[in-house]
């Protein structure tokens, strides 16, 4: 099922690296169905701009096995899918050479719609941002509406991400640059600000003074699946912490905005990760896999014996303002663990009294943001178990998933889905400002210089485990436990 909807206008999204894995996967996935839902009008066009050299047709058969593989039942329906492919163009470009752009600007100026959307999708590599923005000007594809969308990873540290920063502002405005993260595109996410700020019941307690902490864990089960190269230098730190993580802290802390629009949304978030305090060395654990249960060891999978890149990380973190001062946030995230799992968990606070006894036992009041691998809502509440026998408590889940209670209303689009008709929309909520990646990398930097500086070797763990041990010791130092994972 898809939700439908009406179209949006006219659109030409140009797919720069449209033969990738990124593009097959997902954009390709994704723009087929909005097109099955309605979306896109017989004027949209997508066009896929590649090193490959396809003509339209050969193209059109990439994008019918994309389908086939990605894109679920939908894909089963032949006219949908061909429906879908009389949109589809190619042109094979250079992005480091001048090799195809001519025909490309030549295609995009003979579109049917005059008043297109002009959408460039930079799935490629940050090292060809540049040569790209500027091939787009010079062969006269961009003007001040047209959008690019460009992809993680945004740098490697606070000043690669600041010269990728300057490169795209040479040719864009601020207001035409989509830096995706496709975290926010989940529709749990946005019900997350739907539920703090659409509701009088939590935002009251939404403070230090009721909330005894908040943890979010992302936890994969799979391990670099060929991306050993990029992910060794990485690590779980730049990969995951500094942009998915980091973003699902800043809606969980941030003020209520003014207004639900872009600026004000991005403005609270940008305050959150300027108020988070740096982090010290006995408050990050850092992890990397090694062979069990049939997995190969990091190591093995990235071919370096003597890596010391973490494929784990867990840290505990402040934030330094009224609102959160002296509640701990907890943030983990690491590949082949137990199970995916990526969920936020707000721990409130005891009673201040338990007019029960003792016998009656600690309840407290969670708020679980479930994202992978369903997404939902789930509130914790106390409860007498029922029955005779005196005043036992017990604590029962208020589900507050959406499937239910909206029945077919509730089928979101995924992420993807939702990220890109933004993108034509010319709605840039859900995207990462400049400043705010910044400011993000700025809290990264010290935490990696500071291991590296001191040579810290990751601790082992188990694949498919729930992580090192010392994430758990942690955790229960402070007389606190981790929750999902270990589930
Ligand atoms: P990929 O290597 O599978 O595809 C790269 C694409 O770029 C291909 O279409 C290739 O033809 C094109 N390309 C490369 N050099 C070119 C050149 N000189 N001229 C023209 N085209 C050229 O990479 P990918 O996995 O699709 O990733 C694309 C980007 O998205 C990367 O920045 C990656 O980090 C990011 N990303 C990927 C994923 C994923 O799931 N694959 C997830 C998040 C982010």
């Amino acid at each position: 099922m898809v939700s439908r909807t009406i179209p949006v206008q006219a659109f030409d999204l140009v797919v720069i690296g449209g033969t990738g894995d990124l593009a097959r996967r997902k954009i390709l996935p994704a723009l087929f169905k909005r097109f099955c839902a309605g979306q896109m009008s017989d004027d949209c066009r997508l066009i896929g701009a590649a090193r490959r050299d396809l003509d339209a047709a050969q193209y059109r058969d990439f994008v019918r096995d994309a389908l086939r593989e990605f894109a679920g039942e939908l894909a089963l329906n032949e006219a949908s899918v061909a429906g879908f492919c009389a949109h589809v163009d190619y042109v094979a470009i250079d992005a480091r050479g001048d090799m195809g752009w001519q025909k490309l600007s030549d295609l995009v100026a003979t579109g049917e719609a005059q008043d297109a959307v002009r959408a460039f999708y930079f799935s490629v590599g940050p090292s060809l941002f540049s040569d790209i923005a500027e091939r787009l000007e010079r062969f006269g594809l961009t003007d001040s509406d047209s959008r690019v969308v460009v992809e993680k990873p945004f740098g490697r540290d606070l000043e690669t991400a600041q010269a990728l920063n300057a490169q795209l502002a040479q040719y864009f405005d601020e207001g035409q640059i989509y830096r995706i993260d496709h975290y926010l595109g989940k529709e749990t996410v946005q019900n997350l600000m739907a539920v703090r700020f659409g509701n009088m019941l939590f935002e009251p307690l939404w403070n230090a003074q009721y909330i005894d902490h908040i943890q979010i864990t992302v936890a994969e089960s799979v391990g670099v699946e060929g991306r050993g190269e990029y992910y060794e230098r990485a690590g779980a730190m730049r990969d995951m912490v500094q942009n998915h993580l980091m973003q699902l802290l800043c809606l969980i802390a941030m003020e209520p905005p003014a207004h639900f629009d872009p600026d004000a949304v991005r403005d609270e978030k940008l305050k959150v990760i300027r108020a988070l305090d740096g982090v010290q060395p006995h408050h990050i654990v850092r992890g990397q896999y090694t062979a069990s249960d049939g997995a190969l060891s990091y190591r093995e999978d990235v071919g370096n014996e003597r890596s010391k890149t973490e494929s784990f990380i867990a840290l505990k973190c402040h934030l330094n303002n009224w609102r959160w001062a002296g509640t701990p946030f907890y943030l983990r995230t690491g590949k082949r663990l137990s199970h995916r799992d990526s969920e936020i968990t707000v721990v409130f606070k005891d009673t201040p009294h338990s007019i029960f006894g003792p016998e009656a036992g600690r309840h407290r009041n969670e708020l679980t943001i479930q994202l992978q691998p369903n997404e939902g809502i789930t509130l914790g509440v106390t409860i007498k178990e029922p029955g005779p026998g005196g005043m036992r408590l017990v604590d029962v889940p208020l589900d507050m998933s959406f499937a239910e209670a909206l029945g077919p209303a509730a089928d979101a689009p995924d992420a993807y889905e939702r990220l890109i008709m933004d993108v034509i929309r010319g709605n840039q909520t859900l995207f990462m400002r400049n400043d705010e990646v910044e400011a993000a990398w700025a809290w990264t930097d010290p935490i990696i210089h500071g291991w590296e500086a001191r040579g810290d070797a990751p601790k082992p763990y188990d694949a498919y485990s729930a992580g090192p041990d010392d994430a758990a010791l942690m955790m229960r130092r402070d007389g606190r436990d981790w929750k999902g994972l270990e589930k």
